[in-house]
């Protein structure tokens, strides 16, 4: 008989984790909202994703394709790649999950970045492993901080690439260092959720590391510059091996009917990708001199979002800044749990949503 003063206890680890926290995506009754806060896309979805979401609603009664064959096949047309190395998520935190939990445990450790996008962490304790944080240089990834936190034990290290929160992304020769320089029984995992944005000779999103090794993998997302992140389509790119056993742990209908028709024709779409990407560039170049130029730092950002970091004079920290924005309905995000707590992360949005909230900043910054 169960008793009334015990109950099924998680593990200390898990309950040690921190809360997500999502962004706020509301205003003050009357105002107009402009949602910046979590890196959606300003552009939307394509017509032609819309179209087939709408097509595939006619169908609900059917199972999807626990395959994704045609998704799968469309990935592989668009970036050249073996359809067989590709698997598809349930969002890229779906794919990221599953590596964990086929490759970690109990007695074993994965590396994170300091300011790793919170889902690498909670993957490694999840699984029972031991998460390891190894310290960022300039809000960046250091791949020196990451070897000299291996151990025997180490068997997986995640890599946000470019970063989120910080927006700034490490040079692939860098890359391929860590990765020559990992042992081979330590999986190594590129999470390239902003590689579409990102306009430098110096990147890959590791494409030809995934094709030449076999500890490398790499995972994309549907919801950023395709704009479907209501519908959950991440994918992963692995050697055969990877594949094979992520296959055992993966939900057989983890994807459903609408969301794999509406990915397989945005990865088509091609003009539209390159509509949002410009559209990105431009405001990039654009609003980082103009926030500079009120007096707040921006770290230098190759993604659809800048970070900003407020005074420390007491009166235009980044808590006052959220609650005056908030206040005029631009939500921006607070990156606290992220290592930065005086910051706000700005997604690029709309041309009207980015005017106003440079001109919010400015007048804030006047008080
Ligand atoms: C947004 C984001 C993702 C994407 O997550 P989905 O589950 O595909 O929506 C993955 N990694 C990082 C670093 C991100 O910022």
């Amino acid at each position: 008989m169960a008793s009334a003063t015990v109950r099924p206890a998680p593990r200390q680890a898990v309950l040690d984790l921190d809360l997500y926290v999502p962004g706020k995506s509301h205003a003050p009754p009357g105002v107009t909202l402009h949602k910046l806060s979590s890196n959606e896309s300003a552009l939307g979805a394509s017509a032609a994703a819309q179209a087939a979401a709408a097509e595939a609603l006619a169908r609900l009664e059917l199972y999807p394709d626990g395959q994704a064959k045609a998704l799968r096949a469309a990935i592989g047309a668009r970036y050249g790649l073996n359809p067989a190395n590709i698997l598809c998520g349930n969002g890229s935190d779906e794919c990221l999950s599953l590596l964990a939990l086929a490759y970690l445990g109990e007695g074993m450790e994965g590396i994170h970045t300091e300011h790793a996008f919170l889902l690498h962490k909670a993957a490694i304790v999840a699984s029972g492993a031991k998460a390891v944080m190894a310290p960022e240089r300039d809000a960046r990834v250091d791949v020196d901080a990451i070897l000299a936190r291996v151990t025997e034990r180490t068997r997986l290290v995640y890599i946000a690439n470019p970063g989120n929160p910080t927006g700034t992304y490490v040079p692939f020769d860098e890359i391929r260092r860590l990765q020559a320089a990992l042992p081979g029984n330590v999986l190594l995992v590129l999470d390239a959720a902003y590689a579409e944005y990102v306009r430098r000779n110096d990147y890959e999103a590791g494409i030809e590391l995934v094709a030449s090794s076999d500890n490398v993998v790499m995972t994309r997302t549907f919801s950023k510059i395709h704009g479907l992140a209501s519908l959950r389509v991440g994918w992963m790119y692995a050697p055969d091996h990877v594949i094979e056993t992520v296959e055992r742990v993966r939900p057989p209908f983890n994807l459903n009917a609408v969301a794999l028709a509406a990915a397989t024709a945005a990865v088509a779409d091609r003009a539209h990708v390159d509509r949002a990407a410009e559209h990105n560039l431009a405001w990039l170049d654009t609003l980082t001199p103009e926030i500079t130029a009120l007096g707040l730092t921006v770290t230098p950002s190759v993604t659809n979002f800048v970070l900003i970091h407020f005074p420390e004079d007491g009166r235009h920290g980044a808590a006052e800044a959220d609650a005056f924005l908030t206040a005029r309905g631009f939500i921006l995000r607070r990156v606290s749990a992220y290592g930065f707590p005086n910051a706000l992360r700005m997604t690029i949005g709309s041309d009207a949503a980015n005017r106003g909230a440079v001109a919010a900043l400015a007048e804030f910054m006047a008080r």
